[in-house]
């Protein structure tokens, strides 16, 4: 999975979410207490996720909400086929 995560220790924390977040590498006794979650869910082909950020150091850790079922997944898949072969069929 791509992630707009970045983990350094050489440059500030940063939100820039939804584009990109600079976290620390490492969570600290703060991140237990301070997490707050950034943004909505999102879906990324068969996971569900959102980004829970530390209020005070900035340490980001993407979370797993859910894993999406195949039946969704084929259903989706299916809609898609559907629509990449619609043709526009000129009416005469
Ligand atoms: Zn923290």
């Amino acid at each position: 999975m791509a992630t707009i995560v970045e983990y350094t220790d050489k440059k500030a924390p940063q939100n820039l979410y939804p584009e990109r977040i600079v976290s620390p590498p490492h969570s600290r006794p703060c991140c237990f207490s301070d997490m707050e979650e950034i943004g909505t869910s999102r879906q990324e082909v068969r996971w569900v996720y959102l980004y829970k950020r530390c209020r005070t150091c900035g340490f980001t850790v993407r979370v797993i909400l859910h894993e999406v079922p195949d039946a969704v997944l084929l259903a989706e898949l299916r809609q898609t086929l559907q629509t990449a072969f619609q043709r526009n069929v000129p009416d005469f």
